[in-house]
């Protein structure tokens, strides 16, 4: 045995042992009961024997005089923990000799001793001798994936012994690549390996590690070529602790260069695997890097133990150049494209270089928006004069392709953070249970309709489940007309309340014309609107427009069915609103037999930072409460939520099914958002950060005289940009150019107001004083280069 101090590698004694068959034969029968027709095998360390005994076949086992006692035991552990945990694993079965061992030492004709032991035979051909198929090679994954599974909770002191054929520690071989003759093959292993130890070998320190066979490819998977199944995984003196991920790196690498479209074998073999056992992000991520590095391994220790040991045979010898065009072969696709391939393969998003320093610049997204103008039409609007292309979001941030980070101060739908580990698994794990419609009875939207109806005040808690906001209106105007039997309808000027055809007339924003059914009032807005801050009786003042438009609508002869309104008051940019006025102008409509509709797809969920309702907020109480964007975090929902009785009187009239409307997985995820919610505190946190974010903003007006108004209830805000102060001009085009540099700056913030010169800043709620810090600094900066 030759050994190296450097990496601790043992190069093992490659002379079989030379046992004559009829001893063979003896200790077969004598010791292991075993009588049958014998066959001499071929092994590069061992002596083995077939033996065929009526219907069932066997390996005699003869070790190397150099094999070690505990790495025997460690094999036989295995296959008996295999066969207790997945009996059905196509893995070779360990017989007990005539005194129950695994074992049995003898003597040889040499005078060393040597352990035999007898493991059952699998028939078939061998992995490498078979057509290579995706078909097979999804199999292929998915065995390699249940061997693993059934590897969990296995451990033996003989699986932490060093291994020269661990991947980890290839680069170790590093100083050993200079064996190699031949040039080319030479710099294209040193290259992998100094890659593999800076950047990979740190990266598998932290991934799962368990017991791995570790070498499951070609030589040791024995198949149905015509099944393109799996039949037999054998050969386990390769298994060590190891990160999981080599194992199913280590079976690629058998797929060389000649292989037809190598990719799509290694995507096969990637999906069959993740089926089987889920691959975690920065395990695919690597699998490109390990497969070289095992190319680069193989070539050197094999250079390496023929120049240590002459002596011995040299069955590998024909790897080495083949291991050098695999290199060649798989580096000339790259890195990015197998991970983009692997990735897809598994449905993992595409790559995003979140904290990866050396990752070249992501494609021109000239080509992305070529492609999307062609699919999409080029009439679906995008933010910001240079498109924001982003690949990830993790809390407050938003991350474009190339990984930079980007503060994200406008969008809502994530309310409780951008893909929140807990609604991202609420998600995952309903998807992977069960997913259907409201005609069969599960528990998951009971559950949640029940939390959901504990957020909110009086009787309200009866709900309507759909997909949008805008059904969610559209349901609730059907209500109101039903109940109240009256026609019209009460909205605030520049609403805007969703899609669907009746409540286009619900939001004219933009200037529309309003329709004969619908009377618009004048915003509670005391910046612009003609009673300002501090007059008496404010709220009473802008109240009164109600009075008028109830009076018009009953003079129309249609009454007023419901006012609709959007506690945050968002496309009215945001204003500070009398604090009595909601509970005013709802009363008045209730008075004159309509309902309050309260559009919480905004405001709602913690947002007003005092309350989970914007109209709680105000002191309102409301009849039917829409909600919708921040419902599911992402996840398509929409919910009406009135009280019984109205759900009850309408419910028994008008039968009404949504096929995604509660479907478990869109409830499992409302219902991880309230989790949140109430677990993070972020109600609290909302008021908190939104008063901390709008008093940096006030400050900047003492620098800035751009700023005309700083607004804002809870965790949204308004920013008023202006000519001047005094005249009160908007000023769009400013405000444009400001919205536009901070976003190059790296902070995303929205436009709002009917003329188009406000600031709406909306971030989710794991938004925080420190975010309001850099989102302060960056308005800052870009107002004064303005
Ligand atoms: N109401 C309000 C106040 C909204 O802001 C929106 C969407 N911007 C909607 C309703 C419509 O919701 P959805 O887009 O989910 O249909």
């Amino acid at each position: 045995m030759s050994s190296d101090k450097g990496t601790g590698i043992k190069f093992m004694d490659r002379n079989p042992p030379a046992f004559s068959e009829d001893f063979a034969r003896r200790i077969a029968e004598q010791e292991f009961a075993l009588k049958g027709e014998f066959t001499a095998l071929v092994s590069e360390r061992d002596q083995n024997f077939m033996v065929r005994e009526n219907g069932s076949a066997w390996v005699l086992k003869i070790s190397n005089a150099g094999e070690a006692e505990d790495v025997i035991d460690f094999q036989t552990r295995a296959l008996d923990h295999l066969e207790r945990q997945d009996p059905g694993l196509p893995v070779p079965r360990v017989r007990r000799n005539v005194e129950g061992n695994a074992i049995r030492w003898v003597e040889g004709p040499d005078g060393a001793r040597h352990m035999v032991r007898a493991v059952s035979f699998l028939p078939g051909t061998m992995l490498d001798d078979a057509t290579l198929t995706p078909d097979l090679l999804h199999d292929v994954g998915a065995s390699a994936a249940r061997l693993d599974r059934a590897f969990r909770g296995f451990f033996h002191p003989g699986a932490a012994n060093p291994h020269p054929w661990d991947l980890s520690r290839a680069a170790n071989l590093r100083p050993h690549t200079s064996h190699i003759a031949d040039k080319a093959s030479r710099k294209a292993a040193e290259e992998t390996l100094d890659h593999f130890g800076s950047e990979v070998a740190p990266r598998l320190e932290g991934l799962r590690h368990q017991v791995i066979h570790a070498d499951a490819g070609g030589a040791n998977l024995v198949v149905d070529p015509e099944a393109n199944r799996v039949t037999g995984i054998i050969d386990f003196g390769d298994m060590m602790f190891a990160p999981l991920i080599n194992e199913l790196s280590l079976l690629l690498d058998f797929l060389r260069p000649a292989v037809d479209d190598r990719l799509a074998l290694m995507e096969a073999a990637v999906a069959g695997y993740d089926i089987g056992l889920a691959l975690e992000e920065d395990e695919v991520d690597l699998i490109y890097d390990l497969v070289l590095a095992r190319y680069a391994q193989t070539m050197t220790i094999i250079a390496w133990r023929r120049a240590e040991t002459p002596d011995q045979p040299d069955y590998l010898h024909e790897l080495e150049p083949i291991c050098g065009r695999a290199i060649d072969e798989l580096a000339s696709i790259g890195r990015d494209a197998v991970r983009a391939r692997l990735r897809r393969a598994i449905c993992y998003p595409p790559y995003c270089a979140v904290g990866d320093a050396d990752t070249p610049e992501a494609d021109d997204d000239g080509a992305l928006l070529a492609r999307r103008h062609n699919s999409l039409g080029e009439h679906l609007l995008l933010t910001y004069d240079n498109p924001v292309h982003v690949e990830r979001g993790r809390g407050p941030w938003l991350y474009d392709a190339n990984g930079r980070a980007m503060l994200d101060g406008y969008n809502n739908v994530p309310t409780v953070g951008h893909s929140h580990p807990h609604v991202a698994r609420a998600v995952g794990r309903q998807m992977a249970a069960l997913a259907t419609n409201t005609r069969y009875l599960y528990q998951v939207i009971i559950d949640y309709a029940e939390q959901l109806a504990d957020t909110f005040p009086g009787d309200l808690g009866a709900c309507i489940f759909v997909n949008s906001g805008s059904e969610a209106n559209d349901v609730a105007w059907q209500i109101s007309r039903f109940l109240t039997g009256k026609r019209g309808g009460i909205i605030m000027e520049d609403a805007y309340h969703g899609i669907t055809e009746a409540l286009t007339a619900f939001s004219p924003h933009h200037g529309k014309a309003l329709e004969p059914h619908m009377r618009a009032l004048m915003p509670p807005d005391p910046y612009r609107g003609p009673y300002g801050a501090g007059e008496p009786d404010l709220a009473a003042k802008y109240a009164a427009d109600v009075d008028r438009a109830i009076a018009e609508l009953g003079e129309a002869g249609l009454g007023t069915a419901c006012v609709m309104i959007d506690s945050s008051f968002c496309s009215n940019g945001v204003p500070d609103v009398p604090e009595d006025y909601l509970r005013l102008v709802t009363e008045k409509v209730r008075a004159a037999g309509g309902l309050f509709i309260a559009d919480e797809v905004q405001f709602g969920f913690g947002r007003p930072g005092s309350h989970m309702w914007g109209f709680e907020s105000y002191g309102a109480q409301a009849d039917i409460v829409t909600l919708g964007k921040p419902v599911g975090n992402g996840i398509p929902l929409g919910v009406v939520v009135t009280t019984p009785e109205i759900l009850d009187a309408f419910g028994k009239e008008v039968g009404m099914f949504s096929t995604f409307g509660g479907n478990p997985v869109a409830c499992a995820a409302g219902s991880a958002v309230l989790d949140v919610i109430a677990r993070e505190g972020l109600v609290e946190r909302a008021g908190k950060t939104g008063e901390y974010l709008r008093e940096g903003l006030r400050g900047l007006m003492n620098k800035h005289p751009l700023i005309g108004d700083v607004r804002g209830r809870g965790l949204i805000a308004g920013v008023e940009i202006v000519k001047d102060r005094e005249s009160r001009e908007p000023a769009r085009a400013e405000m444009e150019r400001i919205l536009n540099r901070m976003r190059a700056l790296g902070v995303l913030t929205g436009q709002e107001g009917h003329f188009g010169n406000i600031f709406k800043i909306r971030p989710n709620l794991s938004f925080q004083p420190e975010h309001a810090d850099i989102l302060i600094g960056v308005m800052d900066q870009a107002l004064s280069e303005m």
